[in-house]
């Protein structure tokens, strides 16, 4: 049973500080209300991501995107290979970037600081574990025992979100709909890319149900692979990093890449 909540500490909760939270958080304190953002980990901190997303942005948020291209190594992408099952490719070229690429440690860093510079109050290493609503507002409470009250919430707190559990939206996922999938982000001195200005995708790679990519970045080359988890499990085996390796030597032989994956990174 929950009691009624007398006093808050925020208008609005944000869970979650990625992308979807920090823009949430940055919009709502641009006007006035006051929010208190959330999140688990302590920035900057790391997201398997290929950290790709479309040129548009920049016309769609440019204001956002002057701001950002301050503080994040951006690179332009021109170029698309596109490989299929088959092995068959295409390339597929335009005047104008496609695609913009950066590191997601950074990206959500310096999103973070925009929400932060907006007026939001941003909490990290706060992992949320319960969540209590009733008509006077939401609780949530921290791993650490804190809690906070709102009068209202704002679940970015990402695919496992304990919100979107919490409001019945979703009751986790099944195995099949689960995917595995390795990452690693290498300086190009130690892995180069034969052209910078070309991001490749190999979907359907090999003719299984998964994927292989190599983003380049602005200093470094974004590389990894992705296979459905039961396909994974019953048909590939061996270890994910396996499999991985052997896409960059494969890109390597096939010339995308130069040098050999860094388990490391
Ligand atoms: C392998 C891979 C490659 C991808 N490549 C691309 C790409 O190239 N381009 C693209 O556009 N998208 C890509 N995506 C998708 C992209 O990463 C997501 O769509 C995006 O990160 C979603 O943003 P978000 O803010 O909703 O969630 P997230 O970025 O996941 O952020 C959620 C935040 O919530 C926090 N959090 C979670 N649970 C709690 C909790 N209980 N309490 C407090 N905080 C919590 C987390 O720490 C995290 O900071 C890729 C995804 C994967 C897995």
């Amino acid at each position: 049973m929950t009691s009624q909540i007398t006093t808050y500490d925020a208008d609005v909760l944000v869970i979650g500080g990625g992308p979807a939270g920090s823009l949430a958080g940055m919009t709502l304190a641009r006007r006035g209300v006051s929010t208190v953002l959330l999140d688990k980990k302590v920035f900057p901190r790391d997201k398997p991501c290929g950290g790709g997303i479309r040129h548009g942005v920049r016309r769609r948020f440019p204001e956002l995107m002057r701001h950002l291209e301050q503080r994040v190594p951006i690179h332009e992408i021109s170029k698309v290979m596109m490989e299929a099952p088959s092995g068959a490719s295409v390339l597929a070229t335009l005047e104008e970037p496609l695609y913009l690429t950066f590191r997601r440690i950074d990206f959500d860093a310096a999103l973070l600081c925009c929400a932060q510079d907006a007026g939001a109050r941003v909490i990290e290493g706060a992992r949320i574990v319960a969540i209590e609503r009733d008509d006077t507002g939401v609780t949530v409470g921290c791993a650490d025992g804190r809690r906070l009250t709102a009068r209202a919430l704002v679940g970015a707190d990402g695919v496992n979100s304990i919100v979107a559990r919490a409001a019945g939206l979703t009751h986790g996922f099944t195995n099949a709909e689960l995917a595995i999938d390795t990452m690693e982000e290498t300086p190009l001195e130690e892995l180069g890319v034969a052209d910078p200005d070309a991001i490749y995708v190999a979907y359907g790679y090999k003719g299984w149900p998964g994927y292989g990519y190599v983003f380049p970045k602005r200093c470094c080359v974004d590389a990894g692979v992705g296979f459905l988890l039961p396909f994974f499990k019953e048909t590939l085996g061996d270890a994910p990093y396996e499999h991985h390796a052997r896409f960059l030597q494969e890109m390597s032989a096939k010339g995308v890449v130069r040098g050999s994956s860094n388990p490391d990174n």
